[in-house]
């Protein structure tokens, strides 16, 4: 053997990364478990399911094609790595370079020398570039490079379909009695039944584990779910848990399937010409706007921004986000249900729901983000940190995002079924009925009043205020709503 090549989990693929050049008579290949990744933080076990079996394949695949693979399960990565080289002393390691700030500060102090990581369409110098050419970091400007850049939906440099963007077609709620495919269900293998029985749970046959599975998600989400993607894409139901979200997340992120093989398959069917534009270009946009852009400001707003805290947001997790019992407000009783279920909701209820309501009762935003990166089956630091801390919660001061995302209950109200089965009002302020997130969106607002009064895009909002004739009882009600959610009783 002439060298080592180290994976990580979340570089699972052999065309890829530090594999792409590989050999099977001269590289080793080492994945290494650590304890912090299955027994560190509490992890959901739908997660750790997923990220095992999934290595798993991946590991009997790469034997299958004569590889030498080393499994090594220790404390930290290094420590695994320090393991191997025990075996093989001298050898170089070589790994592409890791998705985390943490791992590859810890793999280059050990001496791992990198390779450029490939797994995103974007390479980091183009984005830098491109941010630092940005009075602010707006993602609807860098998408628009994107489309060019890769030439996506784009012909003699003009938008196909006439715009650059078809956001405002992409907020319909559902019509009533409105039903859904059947889901997608994976029959678990021998490997899955056995990484299901050392976590000690069923398999999760809802998430593919090998790379056929995740095709077979993407195939099925192109024939089945693409033409719908984009006017339902922000609603929210209690009828159905997908909706026709691509659920591609877990496997574009573990390596299993790569954005460009994803893109690719997206234009190829839309060029058959029965997908309407808005929801091509609206799923598009997501692949080579938001997920390289959340990237790209990872690794551009440096280490230090996960603890930015500018609200001074001080409140303790509240009970609910642990425990639904812990609640009777129906939407986040049915979303953290759903989250303990499957680790995944879609993005409105991690925004609106979740975030909204760190958001609007002052959750401190390490503790927020510590939790949604424990619970989530598609979470790693990169798309984590930005998520919550610039999108979510506004812990940037608006460094991502222009404005914060706090809505009261008439949006979720409008954007789902949730509220016909609560004991709450979406339409109260006041009173022992009042919706939780109507009372505190007031509350915020008024709360943070000096905060947003500067903002432009907060101007509506805030004159909002101006009209309401009930504000001290709203601000009264406040007091009883947070003090029943941090006692989980609201
Ligand atoms: C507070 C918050 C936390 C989030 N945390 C994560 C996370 O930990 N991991 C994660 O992959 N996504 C995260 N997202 C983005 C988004 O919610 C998920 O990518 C999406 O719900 C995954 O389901 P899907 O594959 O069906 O997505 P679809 O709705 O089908 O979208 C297609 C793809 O677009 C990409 N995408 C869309 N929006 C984003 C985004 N904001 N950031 C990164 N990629 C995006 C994903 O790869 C997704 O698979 C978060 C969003 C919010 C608001
Ligand atoms: S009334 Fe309020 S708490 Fe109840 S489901 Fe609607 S938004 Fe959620």
């Amino acid at each position: 053997m002439k060298r080592i090549i180290y994976v990580s989990h979340d570089q699972l693929n052999a065309k890829y990364g530090a594999l792409k050049d590989a050999n099977p008579k001269e590289d080793l290949i080492v994945l290494v478990e650590s304890a912090r990744m299955v027994t560190g933080d509490h992890w959901n076990k739908v997660r750790l399911y997923f990220l095992l079996s999934s290595a798993a394949h991946f590991v009997k695949s790469l034997q299958a094609d004569g590889y030498t693979v080393i499994y090594q399960k220790s404390a930290t990565t290094v420590d695994g790595l320090k393991e191997v080289l025990k075996k093989y002393p001298k050898l170089p390691i070589i790994s592409a370079t890791p998705s985390s700030f943490r791992l590859k500060k810890s793999l280059a102090e050990f001496g791992v020398k990198f390779i450029e990581n490939d797994f995103f369409l974007t390479p980091p110098d183009l984005f830098a570039q491109w941010a630092s050419s940005q009075k602010s970091y707006l993602m609807e400007s860098f998408y628009r490079n994107q489309r060019i850049r890769l030439n996506l939906l784009v012909e003699k440099g003009k938008p196909v379909g006439g715009a650059w963007n078809f956001d405002k077609e992409n907020r319909s709620s559902l019509p009533k009695g409105y039903k859904f495919p059947p889901y997608l269900e994976h029959k678990a293998d021998e490997i899955d039944k056995r990484i299901a029985t050392e976590l000690g749970i069923k398999p999760a046959t809802i998430w593919a584990t090998s790379t056929a599975g995740a095709r077979k998600v993407l195939k099925n989400f192109l024939d089945k779910h693409f033409a719908l993607f984009g006017p339902y894409e922000d609603a929210m139901t209690s009828d159905n848990w997908a909706l026709h979200h691509s659920l591609l997340s877990p496997y574009i992120n573990n390596g299993l399937l790569h954005p460009s093989e994803v893109v690719d398959a997206a234009v190829k069917r839309f060029e058959k010409g029965d997908i309407p534009i808005a929801s091509a270009e609206g799923f598009i946009r997501q692949i080579i706007g938001w997920r390289e852009y959340v990237n790209g400001m990872y690794w551009h707003l440096g280490e230090d921004y996960k603890e930015l805290n500018h609200l001074k947001a001080k409140r303790e997790l509240l009970p609910l986000f642990t425990d639904p019992d812990k609640t009777k407000m129906n939407c986040i009783k049915q979303t953290v249900t759903d989250i303990n279920e499957r680790a995944w909701v879609h993005h409105i209820p991690r925004l609106m729901l979740l975030s909204n309501l760190a958001l609007i009762t002052g959750t401190n935003p390490q503790q927020f983000l510590q939790w949604m990166r424990r619970v989530f089956l598609d979470a790693s630091d990169w798309v984590m940190v930005p998520n919550v801390i610039g999108m979510g919660v506004h812990a940037d001061n608006g460094v991502m995002m222009t404005k914060p995302y706090a809505a009261g209950g008439a949006y979720i109200s409008k954007m789902s079924n949730y509220c016909k089965g609560c004991i709450y009002d979406p339409k109260l302020r006041t009173g022992e009925n009042a919706c939780p997130f109507t009372t505190l969106y007031w509350d915020f607002l008024d709360r943070n009043h000096e905060e947003f009064v500067g903002n432009h895009r907060m101007a509506q909002q805030l004159f909002g205020i101006k009209r309401l004739k009930d504000m001290p009882e709203v601000r009264k009600r406040a007091q009883a709503v947070l003090a029943g959610l941090d006692k989980g009783l609201i």
